[in-house]
C-alpha cells in the first residue's frame, strides 16, 4: 500500500507524532493478519458515512480506509553527501510515495531548536536542499547517459530535454513537485527523483498558533499547493490516553481544535497520495475501499478481489447522499437513483457499490 514518509529536523516532534500514529488499533481490529512494521503507523481515515451505512444495513461492523505513515529516522543536513545514515535516510524516502514534513512552530524554551529559532521557511528549505542535492546527483548521471542515447535515438530526446529542464529547476532551488507546470514529471519517472514526490506539511503548533487564523493562513500559503495540517503533537498523544468523549472534547476545546489533528492528518495524507474511497455495505460490514483517484469501475472491483476485476460485468451504483435520502436500496432503485455502470465508468467519492461479475 502507499505510504507517506515522515521527515523533519531534530526536536520538531516527529517521534511524539509518530507515537500517536501507532497508538490506535485500527489494524489489529480490521486486518488481523497484517504484519505491522515497527516503523509504520497506520491511521483510519475518518468517515462518518460508514456508521450511517452500518445503521441502514444493520452491519456487524464498519471497516474504514487507512493511511500509512513511515517514520524515516536519520540525520538531515549533509544527507545528500551520503555519509552513514544519510544514505539510508534517502533510500527510505525513495521508498515512500509522498513526503510528510513535520515543522515546529511551537515555542518551548526547554526544547532546543537545532537552528536556534522557530523558522518554518528555513526548516522547509533545509529538507528541500538535501533532497534537491540528491536529485541533482541522480540527474547528472542520467543527463550524461541520455545525451549519448539521444545522438542515435530520436525517441530519447523528450526524456533528455525533461532531465535538462529538471536540472535547471533544481539548480534554482525549487523542488520538481512545486514545478510541475514547467516540466512533465511523467518523463522523469525513470529516475525516481525524490523531489517529484508530493509533499504534505504538518505544523506542530501550540494553542497560540492553532487559534490564530491569520498565522495559520500565512503558513498554509507558505506551503501551497501542498496540504498543510495543524496540530499539537503533545495533545494528540494525550488525547489517545482519554477514553471518554467528554474529556476528549474538553481537551480539544482548550487548544481551539474542532477535532483531533490525526483526523485532518489522515485526510490530508490520503489526499496527498492521490487516493479516494468508495463504499460497500451489507449485513457483514460497511466498508470504505481505497482506490487511486481516476480509477475505473473494474479497477475498483479489483481492490476487493482480482477475480472481480477479471470477471467484471457491471457495477450497480448509488451515491451515498441519494441512498440516504431514499432510506433504502429498494427505495433508491424505485426512485431511479441506482445506476448500472460499465467498464469505462470513473469511480466517484461516495459511490456505494455492488459489483456484478463472472467467476
Ligand atoms: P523529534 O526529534 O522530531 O522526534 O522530536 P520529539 O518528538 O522527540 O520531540 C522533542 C521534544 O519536543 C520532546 O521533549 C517533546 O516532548 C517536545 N514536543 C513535541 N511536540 C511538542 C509540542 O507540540 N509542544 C511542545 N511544547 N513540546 C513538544
Amino acid at each position: 500500500s502507499l505510504t507517506l514518509g515522515i521527515v523533519g529536523l531534530p526536536n520538531v516532534g516527529k517521534s511524539t507524532l509518530f507515537n500517536a500514529l501507532t497508538r490506535n488499533d485500527v489494524l489489529a481490529a480490521n486486518y488481523p493478519f497484517a504484519t505491522i512494521e515497527p516503523n509504520v503507523g497506520v491511521v483510519p481515515l475518518p468517515d462518518p458515512r460508514l456508521d450511517k451505512l452500518a445503521e441502514l444495513y444493520k452491519s456487524e461492523k464498519t471497516v474504514p480506509a487507512v493511511v500509512s505513515f513511515v517514520d524515516i529516522a536519520g540525520i538531515v543536513k549533509g544527507a545528500s553527501e551520503g555519509a552513514g545514515l544519510g544514505n539510508k535516510f534517502l533510500a527510505n524516502i525513495r521508498e515512500a510515495n509522498a513526503i510528510c514534513q513535520v515543522i515546529r512552530v511551537f515555542d518551548d524554551p526547554d526544547v532546543i531548536h537545532v537552528d536556534g529559532r522557530i523558522d518554518p521557511l528555513s526548516d522547509i528549505e533545509t529538507i528541500n536542499t538535501e533532497l534537491i542535492l540528491a536529485d541533482l546527483q541522480t540527474l547528472e548521471k542520467a543527463v550524461w547517459r541520455l545525451e549519448k542515447e539521444a545522438r542515435t535515438k530520436k525517441e530519447a530526446k523528450p526524456a533528455l530535454e525533461a532531465a535538462q529542464k529538471a536540472k535547471e529547476i533544481l539548480d534554482s532551488g525549487r523542488t520538481l513537485f512545486s514545478a510541475q507546470k514547467d516540466v512533465d514529471l511523467e518523463l522523469l519517472r525513470e529516475h525516481s527523483l525524490l523531489t517529484t514526490k508530493p509533499f504534505l506539511y504538518v505544523f506542530n503548533a501550540d494553542e497560540s498558533v492553532l487559534t490564530d487564523e491569520a498565522r495559520r493562513e500565512e503558513l498554509t500559503k507558505l506551503v501551497a499547493p501542498a496540504d498543510a495540517v495543524f496540530l499539537d503533537a503533545k495533545v494528540e498523544a494525550e488525547l489517545l490516553e482519554l477514553d471518554d468523549e467528554e474529556s476528549v472534547r474538553e481537551l480539544l476545546e482548550s487548544v481551539g481544535q474542532p477535532e483531533p489533528g490525526l483526523y485532518s492528518l489522515a485526510r490530508a495524507g490520503f489526499h496527498t497520495l492521490g487516493l479516494q474511497t468508495y463504499l460497500t455495505a451489507g449485513p457483514k460490514e460497511s466498508r470504505a475501499w481505497t482506490i487511486p483517484q481516476g480509477a475505473t469501475a473494474p479497477q475498483a472491483a479489483g481492490v476487493i478481489h482480482t477475480d472481480f476485476e477479471r470477471g467484471f460485468i457491471k457495477a450497480e451504483i448509488v451515491s451515498y447522499d441519494d441512498l440516504m435520502a431514499a432510506g433504502s436500496m429498494a427505495a433508491a432503485r424505485a426512485a431511479g437513483k441506482v445506476r448500472m455502470e460499465g467498464k469505462d465508468y470513473l469511480m466517484s467519492d461516495g459511490d456505494v457499490v455492488e459489483f456484478r461479475f463472472n467467476v
